[in-house]
C-alpha cells in the first residue's frame, strides 16, 4: 500500500540516485522571472496546481484556489474557465519564484490521505481510494514500478539464465533494459535494421502517435522528451533510439536477423532458436527463456481485391514506405481511410496532383485541438523543472482515456437505434463527434460519406483537429466510398464502373493482428506448434504466458490491446514486470520451467472475451480487422488498465505448473 513519501524506496534500500530522481520529477532551476512567467502562461493549470503543492508543501492551496471542473479526454486544462486558470497562474508565479529563491529544496511528497485529497481536487472525485497505489506508482511517489519486482532469486542464478528476445520495438527494447537491470543475459533478434518496430517500419508522411506522448512513453523516463503532444514518427523513432543508447542495449541486438523458429528441448530445458541473417546465414541460439515481442502490427495486409498485383506503377503498403517514389505532381490512389490513410492523405495532398481516397468504412474522429500542436518551449521548461509537474501532466493525459471510458464503451442491451450507437452515453459521444465534424464541413453529401453507421469507439478512435475534413474538401482530393471492383494496370475501377487513373497506388489497409507470429514456427511441449494452437484465435494468460510453452513470454500478446484508451508502452511495462517475476519464480524455486495451468489460462481468456462481448468492439454493426473468423476479438483487452497493472504485479505461483 502506498503509505507516503518513498516508502518503497527506503524499505528496499536501492533508492534511485538523487540526480536520477531529479531527472524524473524535475531538475532544479535558477531561471529569471520572465522564464517563470512564460512557463505559467503556457502550463496545464491542473498540473501546475499540483506542482505548486509540491513546491510550497501547502495542501491549503487546494482549498484556496479554483479547482479543475473534471478531467476531460484530450484537454489538459480540466475544463477550467479562463478567470479560474488565471487565478491559479498568478499564484503559481509567486510559488515558483519563492521555490527558486529557496534554492529548489526537495519537494513535498504527500502521504496517502494527502494524495487522495489531491486526486479528489484533480479528478472531481473520479479517482477513488482503490486506485491510489496505481496512481502513486506512476506519479513516482513510490518506487514500486521503477525498479521492477523485488527478486527472490540470486544474482548468480539470474546470470546463468540466458534469454532470447524476438523483436526490438518498444517492447523488445524494454525487455532488454529490464533484463539488463536484473542481471539476466539476453540477445535481441530484430529483422529490421534499427530499433523501433512499428516506428521504424511506418515511415509514411503524417505518421504520428494518437495517444498523448506523455503517456506513450516509458514511465521511467522523464516526460520532457517531446516537442509535440502527439509526435510524428521520426521523433518517436529518435526517442526509442535515444533510450536504447542511454541504457546501452545496442550491443545486445542482432539487427537484420530474423527468427524463423523456436523449439523447446525437453532434454536440455532450453529453447533452440533458429535465426537467419539478411545474407542468408543460419544459426541456432540456445536460451532458457524466450520473450516474443513481435508486436501485433508487424504483418501488413493487402486485401484480396481483383487485380491487386496488376498495377504497373509503384504500389506499396504504408508500412513499407518507398522513399524512392516521388509523389510530386502524381495522381495517387490511397486504398483505405483508416488510421494510416487518415494521417497520410492530409500530409501528401499539397505535393500530389490528385489524391483519390478509397474508403470502405468511415471512421470516428475525436475532437483534439492539440493533435498537431507543438509544446511551446516555456511549457517544456515547466515539464523539465517544476517538481512533479511532468508526472501530473502525464496523469492528466492518461486518466481520462485509460480507465474513465468504461460507460461509453459498454453496450446497453436495451438500447436500440439501429446500430448507430450502443448506449445513451455512447450516443452522447456520437452526437459530440458529429457536432465536431460539422465545425469543419457543411457539405451534407460529404458529411454523409464520412459519418460512420456504427457506434463510436467501436474501433480505435482517430484524433482530429479538422485536418481530415478540410483536406477532403480540396478540389484535388476525392473521397470515394463506392466499393472497388478491380485494380487495373493504371488505376482503380469502382463497382459503379468508373475508372480513376493513378500513377502510384498506396495500400493503407492495416495489419493481420490475429496472426501476430507470422511465419515464425514456435514449438513447445510435445512438439505443439503455437500457430496451430492459436489459429486466428490466439490466447495467453494475461496476454503473456501460454500453456504448453515453457518459459515462453509474450509482450503485446493476445488479449492485451486496449484499443481505445491506452498506451501500449504502459501495457508493455506491466508485462515486463510480470515476466521478470516469472523468471524469478522459476529460479527461486529451482524449477526447470513454468507453464500456466490450462484451466487458469482458459478461464482468463473466457472472462476477457465475455467482458468484450458487452463492449462496443464486438457490436454487430462494427466491422474491424480485430474480429476473427468467429467474430470474436482475441487480441483486445476488455478490463480496466488498473486491473491489468494489478494482475501483472507479480505472478501467483498457484497459476503455474512449476516443473522441477
Ligand atoms: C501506424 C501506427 C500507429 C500506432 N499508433 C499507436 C498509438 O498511438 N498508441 C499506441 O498505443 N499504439 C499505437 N500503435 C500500435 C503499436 O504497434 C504499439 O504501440 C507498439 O509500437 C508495439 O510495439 P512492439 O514492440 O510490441 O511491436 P512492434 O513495434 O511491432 O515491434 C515488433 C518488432 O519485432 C520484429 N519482428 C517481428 N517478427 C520478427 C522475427 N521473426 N524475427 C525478428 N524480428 C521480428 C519486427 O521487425 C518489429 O521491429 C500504432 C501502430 C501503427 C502501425
Amino acid at each position: 500500500m502506498y503509505g507516503g513519501a518513498m516508502t518503497h524506496v527506503r524499505a528496499r534500500g536501492d533508492a534511485l540516485a538523487a540526480d536520477e530522481m531529479a531527472r524524473l520529477i524535475g531538475l532544479p532551476f535558477n531561471d529569471s522571472d520572465d522564464v517563470i512567467r512564460a512557463a505559467v502562461a503556457e502550463a496545464s493549470v491542473p498540473s501546475l496546481l499540483m506542482s505548486m503543492v509540491h513546491m510550497a508543501g501547502d495542501m491549503g492551496l487546494l482549498d484556496e484556489l479554483p479547482k479543475p471542473f473534471m478531467l476531460i479526454a484530450m484537454d489538459l486544462q480540466g475544463g477550467m474557465s479562463e478567470p479560474d486558470k488565471q487565478t491559479v497562474r498568478d499564484r503559481g508565479f509567486d510559488v515558483i519564484r519563492d521555490y527558486r529563491d529557496r534554492g529548489c529544496p526537495p519537494p513535498f511528497v504527500p502521504d496517502a490521505a494527502q494524495l487522495q485529497t489531491m486526486l479528489d481536487v484533480m479528478s472531481a472525485g473520479q479517482v477513488t481510494a482503490e486506485y491510489l497505489d496505481y496512481v502513486a506508482a506512476d506519479l513516482r511517489f513510490s518506487d514500486a514500478d521503477q525498479r521492477g519486482p523485488v527478486l527472490a532469486s540470486t544474482a548468480e542464478q539470474r546470470s546463468e539464465f540466458p534469454v532470447v528476445v524476438i523483436g526490438c520495438g518498444e517492447a523488445g527494447l524494454l525487455a532488454g533494459i529490464k533484463l539488463k537491470q536484473a542481471g539476466v543475459p539476453f540477445t535481441i533478434i530484430e529483422k529490421q535494421a534499427s530499433v523501433g518496430g512499428t516506428w521504424a517500419a511506418n515511415r509514411y508522411p503524417g505518421c504520428r502517435v494518437d495517444i498523448a506522448n506523455q503517456y506513450y512513453a516509458y514511465s521511467f523516463e522523464p516526460t520532457d522528451h517531446w516537442s509535440h503532444y502527439y509526435s510524428e514518427q521520426p521523433e518517436i523513432l529518435k526517442y526509442l533510439t535515444d533510450v536504447m543508447d542511454r541504457y546501452d542495449i545496442a550491443p545486445h541486438v542482432r539487427f537484420q536477423t530474423e527468427v524463423t523458429g523456436a523449439e523447446w528441448n525437453e532434454r536440455t530445458d532450453s529453447w533452440h532458436v533458429a535465426i537467419r541473417t539478411d545474407d542468408g546465414r543460419e544459426e541456432t541460439l540456445t536460451a532458457r527463456a524466450v520473450i516474443c515481442a513481435v508486436g501485433q502490427f508487424s504483418n501488413p495486409v493487402i486485401p484480396n481485391i481483383k487485380g491487386a498485383m496488376d498495377f504497373e506503377g509503384p504500389a506499396f503498403h504504408t508500412a513499407d514506405w518507398r522513399d524512392d517514389v516521388d509523389l510530386t505532381d502524381k495522381r495517387v490512389a490511397v486504398i483505405g481511410a483508416g488510421a494510416s490513410g487518415f494521417q497520410l492523405v492530409p500530409a501528401i495532398a499539397d505535393q500530389t496532383a490528385q489524391v483519390d481516397v478509397y474508403q470502405r468504412t468511415a471512421q470516428w474522429m475525436a475532437p483534439n485541438i492539440n493533435y498537431h500542436a507543438a509544446i511551446p518551449e516555456p511549457a517544456r521548461w515547466a515539464i523539465r523543472h517544476l517538481p512533479y509537474y511532468g508526472r501530473w501532466l502525464r496523469f492528466v493525459s492518461w486518466w481520462p482515456i485509460a480507465d474513465a471510458l468504461d460507460e461509453q464503451v459498454t453496450i446497453d442491451p436495451d438500447w436500440d437505434n439501429g446500430g448507430l450507437s450502443a448506449s445513451k452515453a455512447n450516443h452522447g459521444i456520437r452526437e459530440m463527434f458529429i457536432a465536431w465534424m460539422r465545425v469543419f464541413c457543411s457539405d451534407e453529401q460529404l458529411l454523409k460519406k464520412v459519418t460512420p453507421n456504427y457506434p463510436p469507439m467501436g474501433k480505435r478512435t482517430l484524433q482530429d483537429n479538422g485536418t481530415w475534413l478540410t483536406t477532403l474538401q480540396r478540389d484535388d482530393v476525392e473521397l470515394i466510398n463506392d466499393g472497388i471492383a478491380e485494380i487495373t494496370a493504371d488505376g482503380v475501377r469502382t463497382i459503379d464502373g468508373v475508372h480513376r487513373p493513378a500513377d502510384v497506388l498506396i495500400w493503407a489497409t492495416g495489419f493481420d493482428v490475429n496472426h501476430q507470429l507470422g511465419p515464425v514456427n514456435v514449438r513447445g511441449l510435445d512438439g505443439l506448434a503455437l500457430n496451430d494452437a492459436w489459429g486466428d484465435a490466439p490466447y495467453a494468460y494475461l496476454g503473456v504466458t501460454v500453456p504448453k510453452f515453457p518459459n515462453f513470454f509474450c509482450m503485446f500478446g493476445p488479449g492485451t490491446n486496449a484499443v481505445n484508451g491506452a498506451s501500449i508502452i504502459y501495457n508493455s511495462e506491466c508485462q515486463m514486470r510480470y515476466i521478470l517475476g516469472c523468471i524469478d519464480m522459476v529460479l527461486a524455486n529451482k524449477a526447470r520451467y513454468a507453464v500456466p495451468r490450462d484451466a487458469v489460462c482458459a478461464d482468463y481468456n473466457r472472462r476477457n472475451q465475455e467482458r468484450l462481448k458487452t463492449m462496443v468492439y464486438t457490436h454487430p454493426a462494427v466491422a474491424s480487422y480485430y474480429k476473427n473468423s468467429a467474430g470474436t476479438v482475441p487480441t483486445l483487452y476488455g478490463f480496466r488498465i488498473f486491473d491489468y497493472w494489478n494482475w501483472t504485479n507479480r505472478p501467483n505461483p498457484d497459476d503455474y505448473e512449476l516443473q522441477s
